[in-house]
């Protein structure tokens, strides 16, 4: 039996790993990978001998069978530690979360979140909320909402709002109790109580380390090519570089409109399912500055709209290894969308301007090297289409022997441990 996986990101490397594929013939199973080096949005690079990753990546997981496998590869093992990340609000700096720590912020803002969490929580559970800026409000009140949830997740997902809907905030936004928001409005106290309060990152090199030996165990199974059009009644994938590949399962971790963009047999209407599908990019300006500047902080979130970044990756501080790099990293995540354009051209200075004015930086000048990328796909962002036009796409593909697997392949919004589990159930399901 054929495989062919197409991406080799988290998602797809589960699935060669799972289905054996480096011991099996390459006529078997083969990975199509477009970029020169495996791992897909894990890939990481150096920019001024400062260490970067696309965008701040950690290692956490709730999966013991990626716990195990990936700990196990780590070929100089991973650095384990407290995570230690803040908020930049109202001119100063809280711990993150914004939620839990209100202390240190002006008074009457404390007040605000104060007043609207206490009258939230008198307030009867009703419908559930339909959207984001509901679910925030009905959370945590309108203070909480005004002075940081709702411009920081409009600034992150760079959509409205009332687009996107809020079934994933239960993994992703910490929701403490009313009462570690009024202890955390009166001192400063330590409030740990979420799932990546301790992190691990390669003790060498970047986060792409953390796949690397996967790949590097595919050998030449992995064909550094590009899938460029899919013939679904022929079951065959032709790639960039000329090559047709038969296959009797091709399983698909490539976003799902390029993925449709390149089936030569999809429907009208399964076009029109696809571009229902939303999804922000990102701009990444990474910065290797004078280590004067070092901070111990990994991460920085900001809502402030005059900001230009949501995001800041202090990612020298990942390990002792990267901490001691000849320049200290400080990498910006920049979202955009048709929603909220951003344009590139200026963006260093904007970025560096905020830096100086937030007390990271020193002066421009200690910006040694610089360095602007882009994240066409980054986040999924959930719609009330999502699931109707995964779901379409799974059993329209299904058909033809194509599976979907991982982040864009699926559109959720998982981290790498959850695309490499899925890759590693179906890879075993294959292997059946
Ligand atoms: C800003 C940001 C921060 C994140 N932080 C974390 C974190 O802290 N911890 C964490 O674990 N995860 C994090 N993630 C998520 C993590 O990066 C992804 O979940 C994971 O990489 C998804 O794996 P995947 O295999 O599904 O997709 P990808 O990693 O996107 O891999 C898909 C692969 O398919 C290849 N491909 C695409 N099109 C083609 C084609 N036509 N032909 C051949 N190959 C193709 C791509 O080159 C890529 O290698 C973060 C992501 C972002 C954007």
């Amino acid at each position: 039996m054929r495989t062919v996986i197409v991406g080799a990101g988290p998602a797809g490397l589960g699935v060669a790993h799972a289905l054996g594929a480096a011991r099996t013939p390459a006529r078997d199973c083969v990975l199509l990978e477009r970029e020169a080096e495996p791992a897909g949005l894990c890939r990481s690079f150096t920019v001024g001998g400062a260490t970067f990753d696309y965008g701040g990546h950690a290692f956490f997981t709730k999966h013991p069978e990626v716990d195990e496998l990936l700990g196990r590869l780590a070929p100089h093992g991973l650095y384990r530690q407290p995570r230690n990340a803040w908020v930049h609000s109202h001119g100063t700096y809280v711990p993150y979360p914004f939620q839990s720590n209100l202390f240190g912020l002006p008074v009457d803002v404390v007040a605000d979140c104060l007043l609207g969490a206490t009258r939230q929580a008198a307030v009867p559970a009703g419908a559930p909320p339909a959207h984001l800026a509901e679910w925030v409000t009905a959370s945590f009140g309108e203070g909480i909402a005004r002075h940081f949830l709702t411009p920081y997740n409009s600034k992150l997902w760079a959509h409205p709002l009332d687009m996107v809907t809020p079934h994933w905030t239960g993994e992703r936004i910490v929701q403490p109790d009313l009462d570690d928001i009024v202890r955390g409005a009166l001192s400063r106290r330590e409030y740990r109580k979420y799932p990546n309060a301790q992190v691990r990152y390669p003790a060498r090199g970047g986060f792409s380390e953390l796949y690397r030996p996967l790949g590097e165990a595919l050998g030449d199974r992995i064909r550094h090519d590009e899938l460029d059009r899919l013939d679904l009644a022929r079951r065959t994938a032709h790639t960039r570089s000329g090559a047709t590949l038969e296959f009797d399962t091709l399983v698909a971790t490539l976003p799902l409109p390029d993925l449709v963009a390149r089936t030569a047999d999809a429907s009208d209407e399964i076009r029109d399912l696809v571009g229902l599908l939303r999804y922000n990019s990102l701009h990444l300006v990474s910065l290797a500055v004078d280590p004067a500047n070092a901070t111990d902080k990994h991460r920085v979130y900001a809502a402030d709209p005059e900001i230009p970044f949501h995001k800041l990756v202090l990612n020298n501080n990942s390990s002792p290894a990267l901490s001691a790099a000849p320049a200290f990293g400080i990498q910006a995540e920049v979202s955009f969308s048709p929603y909220k354009p951003v344009a590139r051209e200026g963006l260093v200075d904007r970025v560096v301007g905020a830096l100086v004015a937030m007390g990271l930086l020193r002066t421009p000048g200690d910006v040694r090297a610089a360095d602007v990328r882009e994240i066409p796909y980054a986040y999924p962002v959930a719609t009330a289409d999502t699931a109707r036009v995964v779901t379409a796409l799974r059993e329209f593909y299904g058909r033809h022997g194509v599976l979907l697997a991982g982040r864009f392949g699926e559109w959720a919004y998982i981290n790498s441990d959850s695309a490499l589990q899925r890759g590693l159930d179906i890879g075993k399901e294959l292997a059946r």
